[in-house]
């Protein structure tokens, strides 16, 4: 009800920028000010929802709070400016046509899991939508990975093809309906079709359908299910068999897997759950976590071979719901493994004509749907630190959403890295990161690459000015970013330094650019800017982003023979023995794990500087203890023996007994952390018969302790008191733990990151803001 106009009224215009379109934004502002008793409009126009409000002076300023503060689900509000404009004693409040047509410049939203209101029509026998796989409405569904164009309208996602029935089509035009213009929005009688084929049998029909899938994967088969993003392989969780099948299909050997589970009674069985994690799990992202494993949950050990951790996640679009909910009369599993269907390495399968070609080698038989997926979208994957998310991998659910910088900037276009690739575009005063792209190896990943970056600035419409990438110089990406330049003719080519990049990358997100911080940059390799492989470093990057100054770093040691070193981390133990003045006594186990002939030319290389590269990579000296200690000698996947280093140092219940030697760096007056005494310390330790959990754990206490002396020694001299710590590293959960206690006990604010992921998928954010801030201010 609209009460009459107010005499005493003002009126204020707001105009809303973000994730606003497209998103049932306008019906909000109608319900909000309606229930208020405010009169006015609302109205898309080319970038911005724009709102008029009249009334009392106070309920104007409680419709401004609560314009931001209740905002939908899938909104991402990055600015709201307003203004007083004149009373017009108009009554009523009503939506206006849109002006330059329907979000000509929209923010594409990211894709959501389904929400509270879709999942009870889901399962209420009465509704229209009962059983529906693609049951959807303004507030959650597939929107990033079905866009095809903008303006964002129905005719440009893969929803196309699907005419509105006419009951769907009056929810879609009623702007007081849930499905208000929600482009997805589709019924049994109008939407897409699921079946399931096995071998030549096909079965048609939704819960036919999803009963013989039910079935398949009861009996211990491997299916592969078309998802909102990319297919995905899924299998039982309890059955060591059908995940061996699974492994060996995808040649991944070791590399958890991720659970799905039903509901989040199914999850407190598989792990340990706090409230932080809890909401993480359950927010609308809906990311896979990683959550310490219960001794006695019941899945196969193979599903995460000698981790104490699972990455779990719950069901996030109708067809999970349905295919883990009795109702078939199927027998039903409350926990799958569920895995992106792809062979380790190649990027993940999204389209129809490639699954055709790539999925009978690694599935039994499919659950699939004829609503094509426009772009490839991988899982995210989180950990929680401090009570709140810390991305590993940001992609469905989180891309493209903006991150607003707080300042516009010439149009950039950031390339990445190598591992865990991202792209990331500048147009105004946003930043867009790319959904995850996978590991620059091949042919088909960069054929992704391309086709993420295509879409970055196809969706935005926008030529890039400058090109930034990584100063690699054997980078594919860099040679991408070289080529595009060059053929884009007015483009510029900027590099980065690979951690300089890391840090600007987390000041972005924190919206603290140009405010002075000593960035801790820790990660397995980056290229410095002496040639040397970096990775142990700490940069002053003060006012000026675009420059910065290397401050400390890790003690210099020779890497023997590049990327064998980081296959094997054993060598690397040697390579620190022997920088420590240590023999390579055959009681040590990376000694003993060496064959006779590996360790002459280990000695070799060390010996004559050939082959070898100076490395003050702290990635590489987490890989050489954990070997050191007898944890792991060679990897299977990229961190592995770091991760199990942690995981190690994270179960020890003890402290180091008196007698044990003190595990501490030394560092100098030049802010160098001297790896040596640690390295002695350990050996006198293991011979001593100290637990390897507890010098696990001791040595993340010691790099912790490093960290605080680095950074204080660097505080003292520059008057500085923010501190970032960023690099691949800092997903160490236990580390960072560690390090934000002793940095915070001495009173300096500490920045980790919540928005993109510490490791090189973060990457691509530094790079583009130091190469647009370079060509802003040439
Ligand atoms: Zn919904
Ligand atoms: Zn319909
Ligand atoms: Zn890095």
């Amino acid at each position: 009800m609209t009460r009459a106009p107010v005499r005493t009224a003002t009126r204020r215009r707001f105009d809303v920028t973000g994730v606003v379109q497209g998103v049932g934004f306008r019906p909000f502002v109608h319900r909000l000010a309606v229930e208020l008793g405010l009169s006015g409009f609302v109205g898309n126009d080319a970038s911005a929802v724009f709102v008029e409000v009249e009334g009392r002076g106070t309920t104007v300023a409680e419709f401004a709070r609560r314009l931001v503060a209740d905002a939908p689900p899938l909104a991402l509000v990055t600015g709201v400016s307003a203004a007083a404009v004149p009373v017009t004693y108009e009554p009523g409040f009503r939506i206006v046509p849109s002006l330059n047509g329907d979000g000509a410049r929209t923010l594409v939203p990211a894709d959501v899991a389904t929400c509270a209101a879709c999942l009870a029509e889901l399962f209420d026998p009465e509704d229209r939508r009962y059983r529906h796989p693609f049951i959807t409405c303004t507030d959650c569904g597939p929107r990033f990975t079905i866009i095809r164009d903008l303006p964002y309208d129905r005719p440009a996602t893969t929803m196309a093809g699907f005419e509105l029935c006419a009951p769907c089509a009056r929810e879609y035009a009623d702007a007081g309906d849930r499905r208000f213009h929600a482009q997805p929005v589709a019924c049994h009688d109008c939407g897409p079709t699921l079946w399931f084929e096995h071998g030549p049998t096909r079965v048609e029909g939704s819960d036919t359908a999803i009963a013989a899938a039910q079935h398949a994967l009861a009996s211990g088969e491997i299916v592969a299910i078309k998802g909102i993003g990319g297919y995905h392989l899924a299998c039982r969780a309890d059955d060591a068999a059908a995940i061996e099948r699974l492994r060996a299909r995808k040649a991944r050997d070791q590399k958890p897997f991720a659970l799905l589970a039903r509901d989040v009674a199914a999850v407190r069985r598989l792990v340990k759950l706090d409230d932080a994690e809890l909401r993480v799990l359950t927010g609308p992202a809906r990311p896979i976590v990683l959550l310490e494993r219960r001794a006695d949950a019941p899945v196969a050990d193979n599903v995460a071979p000698g981790n104490p951790l699972l990455g779990v996640l719950l069901p996030y679009s109708p067809l999970h719901h349905l295919l883990l909910a009795p109702g078939t009369g199927a027998p039903v599993l409350d926990v799958l493994v569920l895995t992106s269907a792809n062979v380790s390495d190649e990027p993940l399968c999204f389209d129809d004509i490639d699954a055709a070609t790539r999925l009978p080698q690694l599935c039994d038989a499919l659950l699939t749907h004829d609503r094509p997926i426009h772009v490839a979208c991988d899982d995210s994957v989180v950990r929680v630190l401090d009570g709140a998310e810390l991305p590993i991998r940001r992609s469905r659910g989180y891309a493209p959403l903006p991150v607003p910088l707080g300042r516009s900037l010439p149009t950039t276009l950031a390339v990445g890295a190598e591992l865990k690739n991202t792209c990331c575009l500048i147009d105004g005063d946003n930043a867009f990161c790319s959904a995850h792209v996978g590991d620059m190896g091949n042919l088909e990943t960069l054929r992704a690459f391309d086709r993420a970056a295509e879409q970055l600035t196809t969706l935005h419409g926008v030529r890039p000015r400058v090109v930034a990438a990584d100063k690699h110089p054997a980078y594919l990406t860099r040679r991408w970013a070289e080529a595009r330049a060059g053929a884009a003719g007015e483009a510029r080519l900027e590099l980065v330094q690979h951690h300089h990049a890391h840090v600007v990358s987390l000041l972005a997100e924190h919206r603290a650019l140009g405010r002075p911080v000593i960035g801790v940059a820790f990660d397995g390799t980056g290229y410095g800017d002496d040639a040397a492989v970096w990775g142990g470093e700490v940069l002053v990057v003060g006012t000026d982003v675009r420059t910065y100054r290397r401050a400390g770093h890790l003690r210099p040691v020779r890497l023997p023979g590049g990327d064998a070193a980081v296959r094997n981390p054993c060598r690397m133990a040697l390579a620190y023995l022997c920088d420590a003045g240590l023999e390579w006594s055959e009681d040590l186990p990376p000694v003993a794990a060496c064959a006779p002939a590996e360790r002459r030319a280990v000695r070799s290389q060390l010996g004559s500087g050939t082959g070898t590269v100076s490395c003050t990579s702290i990635g590489r000296l987490f890989d050489a203890v954990s070997a050191l200690l007898g944890v792991r000698q060679r990897i299977g996947f990229e961190a592995q023996a770091a991760i199990e280093l942690e995981h190690v140092a994270a179960g020890a219940t003890a402290a180091p007994p008196c007698s044990a030697p003190p595990v501490r760096f030394a560092v100098d007056a030049d802010c160098v952390l001297d790896h040596r005494p640690v390295t002695r310390a350990l050996v006198a330790g293991l011979r001593a018969g100290v637990r390897v959990d507890v010098l696990a754990l001791a040595f993340h206490e010691a790099v912790a302790a490093a960290v605080t002396e680095a950074v204080v020694q660097v505080a003292t001299a520059t008057g500085i008191r923010t501190v970032g710590l960023t690099g691949g590293v800092f997903q160490n959960v236990l580390l960072a733990r560690q390090c934000l206690a002793g940095l915070r006990a001495i009173g300096l604010e500490v920045l980790v990151h919540r928005t993109v992921p510490p490791n090189d998928g973060g990457l691509a954010l530094g790079q583009a803001v130091i190469a647009a801030l370079a060509a802003e201010r040439e």
